[in-house]
């Protein structure tokens, strides 16, 4: 038997997935045609009455005769005095057909019998006459236009209008027009609409009259009597079949006919078909690469695909037969009468439907993929193994052997595919070319009853037949050969997104998610680029088999874009899949001269060192370490335990302390917190922020310099909730710097050591509502003596912390002497919080955050009464402690913006690659890539500040480091709301909510251009530093 061996084995295997086969209708259809394309119509016009549907003439007459009516009596009772005015008018849409019944009604004395027959013509007339329809078929399948025109009339509140509207490109109706044929100005209309000339149409009418007027346009013209007849003239004017129509097939091209003669020889002997039966040929339209051929003999129908004429390139057509019988390899296939959707959004199909027959497509693919091919026997039908290299190499070399003209895209995938090989594959049997046009569906039901074009079947990976099923998910609707979903609503449509449908070929096969899926689409569309560009050049050739494969062939560039455009997607899949933190990262040991070197020494010769802080430190010498990677061992080996507590401990934990700052218990300690800052002290991650010049001896913290903590705290800066759980959270940072440098070893004891444990938390007082605060001078609160107490009065708010129950001590500052200097009046005291005379009036709030268990308090001081050994440094000392500690304390905030920053762009950066609009990944974006590339400079910018600051800091003194203290005070939190704004607008809408902390760090960013002093007096100082010069 003639049959291939590969339709052999395929039927083989798709016995095994047991899908049934539909039945089919003969129809005898003459072999006597041949395409042509000598046509020289462009457009066929029916009448209706008569033409499409029953003539009403013969209906009329036949009532007329079981009536016992005279022959034409009814029509020369409608048409005689007032009646003929309502039919003109009714045929006109003056009138509806139940409005001119009436009137037949009243108007005439027989009416008991004209209503009845009319009501009974309608009912009659009612149907389309089926050869007229397949006539229809056939002409527009041959890609002719046609069109109704008829004098018609309003029914049932629409025009009677019994036939397939989808048969015709216009429909002319005389009640919709208000003219009405043999007004010649009706049939120009439909002509126009058409867009065709006179000389290019056919019209065929059934009553003489109205085709006078259309012959006299140029028109040509067929009186249909007989049905029959007149499409035995149609026929004969056309030159092609206008019976034996089958869905998706038209006449023969002209290049691509076969000698009917030995086929049907050929079939007789093979297949036993009968040598009396005439053999038809139609030829499917779909279908680029290989002719396909329907065959009809008697009842017989039958379905040929062959190898397109002409010289082909090797392998390009493996429909692999040795017959020469029709001169290039075929292989033959049942017909099976069904549904083949062209378009994937299904037209005229309800969502659900849609949802249902994407499902049947999984759902075979699936059970493709699952035939065991031991048992089907196809063992040896591909190779096994390494499927997607081989492909890729094949289709390069095919490529390369129809390569008209150079592509740079294509050369860039030809390069990466290779580089990007998928490390594990399956072995199935694959399809090859699965798509849902090559699936031909029940009539009815969403159910696969049969799969076409088997010739790129082989073994292979079959997550490359899911890839090609959703190929058209991002080609445009308008692509000229496989229709495309891009920028349709798939969600309304009901048809799953690319990755639903992956999802759901993974969870029907039980496998894990594709995590490579980028790079088969990317494959998907360089394996469509190489076959485009092969059905190009056999247009070029002339070889090609559909009118399209020109157009097609132009479009080569655009699916290479589309296979880059995976390509792209894969790698920042891959490179986002690189783990964050790399155990072993490349050591830059970058650092830069800063400052004289005398300065630097000086610093070394001042501090004084004992032996185990000496073992312990290894001090800068003058270089500005700007990378983690320049920090000594012991610092680096903090620095590394600091980033994987962040990773293991707070980022996962987020979610869970911002929720507790929202909840009612906010203003009580949350014990996941405390937990955590058991946790980070057992591992040594504890007061990191003292920096060694003020415990030189490190007594109390680890011994950093502010260099080195600059490097950590940005780190901590990466979450807002970071500070706390390593007991370096403002303000008892600042506090406990001002204890220690300024505290009595007694005040050192009782307030000090507790701060230092977390067992306490501080406040400080200065801010007051009533003056401008950013000039201390002003402080107008009192601290007056009294015996050994000090009385302290004073409206004092953003007293940050003081809402916390665990906050103990309260540092104030008020004047003691406002007669003194300006900068000798005030005094800090240290203040119990549960000393009588304190109220906390109300917590103030930041942009709605109110910064709980700590908050922001505004607090009245009443008569409070405290030990003058509370005083700090002595009376009229406040002003200089106040400019101490606005140095090191507040330029921790500048580290932590750093942080605040950096992880804003991390943010941005991974959703920005993830997120896609209008078609390519937000990442693509020109604008997100300068506002990736800006954030990314001004944190580098601002981070060698901060770095500096501290470093000068370290190695000359905060009074010399004034000016980069005051520069970096108002560059961090500037650049970082700049930074953090970027972020919220990339990420949309779900920037600005609590789902993420860029809504919050930019609120705290905000605030820190004033909580660290307004940026005008940071100004202000830098200008006078600068003029001083
Ligand atoms: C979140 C947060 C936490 C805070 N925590 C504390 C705390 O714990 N303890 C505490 O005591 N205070 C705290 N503050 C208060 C903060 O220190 C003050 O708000 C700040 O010093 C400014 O004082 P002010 O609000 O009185 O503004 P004002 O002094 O009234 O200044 C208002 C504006 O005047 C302008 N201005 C001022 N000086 C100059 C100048 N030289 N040249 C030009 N323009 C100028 C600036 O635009 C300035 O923003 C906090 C503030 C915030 C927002």
């Amino acid at each position: 038997m003639c049959v291939s061996r590969i339709s052999h084995i395929l039927a083989k295997a798709w016995n095994v997935v047991s899908l049934c086969r539909y039945a089919h209708v003969p129809v005898w259809v003459s072999s006597r045609w041949k395409h042509t394309n000598s046509q020289q119509y462009t457009a066929v016009i029916f009448d209706m009455g008569g033409v499409l549907i029953p003539s009403l003439a013969t209906l009329t007459a036949e009532w007329e005769l079981k009536n016992n009516l005279q022959p034409g009596w009814i029509w020369k009772t409608i048409l005689s005095g007032e009646s003929h005015v309502a039919w003109d008018r009714c045929m006109l849409g003056e009138l509806t057909f139940e409005e001119f019944v009436l009137v037949i009604s009243k108007e005439k004395q027989t009416s008991n019998i004209i209503k009845p027959y009319l009501e009974a013509m309608t009912r009659q007339m009612d149907y389309q006459i089926p050869a007229m329809r397949e006539a229809i078929q056939c002409i527009r399948a041959e890609g002719l236009k046609t069109a109704v025109l008829t004098n018609n009339f309003w029914f049932k509140h629409q025009s009677f209008l019994p036939v397939e509207k989808v048969d015709f490109d216009v429909v002319i109706e005389s009640c919709r027009e208000g003219i009405r044929k043999p007004n010649p100005e009706i049939y120009k209309r439909c002509l126009e609409r058409l867009k065709v000339q006179p000389t290019e149409s056919i019209y065929l009418d059934d009553f003489g009259q109205n085709l006078k007027p259309a012959a006299q346009l140029g028109m040509i013209t067929i009186k249909v009597g007989d049905i029959t007849t007149a499409i035995q003239k149609l026929e004969s004017l056309l030159r092609f079949p206008l019976h034996g129509y089958v869905h998706g097939t038209q006449t023969v091209h002209k290049h691509m006919d076969i000698p009917t003669d030995r086929l049907k020889e050929y079939l007789q002997t093979t297949l036993g078909l009968s040598s009396a039966e005439p053999l038809t040929l139609r030829q499917f339209s779909h279908g680029q690469s290989n002719p396909t051929y329907h065959i009809r003999s008697g009842d017989r129908q039958l379905v040929l695909r062959k190898k397109p004429p002409g010289k082909l390139l090797q392998s390009a057509h493996a429909v692999e037969r040795e017959y020469s019988i029709l001169g290039t390899s075929f292989y033959l296939m049942e017909y099976c009468q069904g549904r083949i959707f062209k378009d994937p959004t299904l037209p005229g199909l309800s969502a659900h439907q849609r949802t249902e027959i994407y499902s049947a497509m999984n759902h075979v693919l699936c059970r493709i993929h699952q035939v065991d091919v031991h048992a089907a026997g196809l063992e040896d039908y591909g190779k096994h193994g390494n499927y997607i290299e081989r492909q890729v190499h094949t289709w390069t070399k095919q490529y390369r052997a129809s390569e008209t003209h150079n592509i740079p895209t294509m050369e860039q995938i030809i390069k990466w595919l290779p580089e990007n090989l998928p490390t594990h594959e399956k072995t199935t049997i694959v399809h090859g070319d699965f798509r849902l046009d090559n699936l031909v569906f029940h009539p009815d039901k969403p159910e696969v009853l049969a799969i076409l074009d088997w010739e790129l079947s082989t073994l292979g990976d079959p997550i490359s037949d899911v890839a090609l099923s959703c190929l058209a998910h991002y080609l445009p609707p308008d692509f000229p050969i496989l229709k495309g979903l891009n920028n349709c609503d798939l969600t309304e449509l009901g048809i799953p997104s690319d990755l639903e449908y992956l999802t759901m070929y993974c969870d029907k096969m039980g496998i894990n998610p594709v995590k490579n899926w980028n790079f088969y689409m990317a494959f998907s569309f360089f394996r469509v680029t190489a076959i485009l560009q092969g059905v190009y050049k056999r247009s070029l050739q002339g070889q090609a088999s559909s009118t399209k494969a020109e157009t097609a062939g132009k479009l080569v560039e655009s699916t290479a874009e589309l296979s880059w455009m995976f390509a792209i997607r894969e790698g920042f899949r891959k490179f986002k899949s690189i783990p964050t933190r790399n155990p072993n990262p490349p050591v830059r040991k970058y650092s830069t001269w800063n400052r004289q070197r005398s300065s630097a020494t000086n610093f070394l010769s001042t501090l004084s060192l004992n032996n185990h802080s000496k073992h312990l430190i290894s001090v800068p010498k003058g270089h500005l370490i700007i990378s983690s990677e320049g920090l000594s061992p012991r610092v680096q080996e903090l620095y590394h335990q600091l980033t994987m507590f962040m990773d293991k401990h707070i980022y996962p934990l987020e979610r869970e302390l911002t929720d507790h700052q929202r909840d009612e218990n906010r203003w009580t300690p949350n014990p996941k917190m405390e937990k955590l800052k058991t946790e980070a002290k057992a591992k040594g991650l504890w007061n990191l922020f003292l920096p060694l010049k003020t415990d030189p001896e490190i007594k109390y913290g680890a011994g950093l310099t502010n260099l080195e903590y600059a490097h950590l705290c940005e780190v901590m800066g990466r979450s807002l909730h970071a500070p706390e759980a390593f007991n370096c959270s403002a303000p008892d940072t600042g506090n406990m710097e001002i204890l220690l440098k300024y505290g009595t070893e007694a005040q050192k004891e009782q307030w000090l050591l507790p701060l230092l444990e977390g067992k306490i938390r501080s406040c400080f007082a200065m801010t007051e509502p009533q003056v401008a605060s950013s000039d201390a001078t002003n402080i107008e609160a009192s601290i007056v003596e009294e015996g050994d107490s000090y009385i302290l009065n004073g409206h004092k708010w953003w007293t940050s912390g003081a809402m916390d129950p665990r906050c103990k001590l309260c540092v104030f500052m008020g004047k003691t002497n406002p007669q003194a200097h300006r900068h000798r009046q005030q005094s800090m005291i240290l203040v119990s919080m549960d000393t009588p005379g304190i109220k906390v009036v109300r917590p103030l709030s930041v942009y709605g955050m109110e910064d709980p268990p700590g908050g922001h308090g505004e607090l009245l001081f009443e008569n409070v009464r405290v030990s003058k050994e509370n005083i700090l440094l002595g009376p009229g000392q406040g002003f200089e402690i106040a400019q101490g500690r606005l140095g090191p304390g507040r330029i921790h905030h500048c580290m932590r913006l750093i942080g605040y920053a950096d992880r804003a762009l991390q943010l941005m950066k991974e959703r920005v690659k993830t997120r896609v609009a209008f078609g390519r990944p937000l990442a693509e974006q020109g604008t997100i890539m300068a506002d990736i590339a800006n954030s990314r400079i001004e944190i580098e910018q601002a981070r060698l500040l901060v770095l500096k600051a501290a470093q000068l800091m370290d190695t000359v003194s905060d009074k010399e480091a004034a000016s980069e203290i005051s520069m970096i005070k108002l560059v961090a939190p500037n650049m970082a709301l700049h930074v953090i704004d970027r972020a919220i607008q990339a990420f949309g809408a779900a920037g600005l909510s609590g789902d993420y902390p860029l809504a919050q760090f930019f609120g705290w960013a905000r605030a820190l251009r004033l909580a660290d002093g307004p940026d005008e007096v940071h100004r202000a100082v830098i200008a006078k530093l600068e003029l001083k010069r």
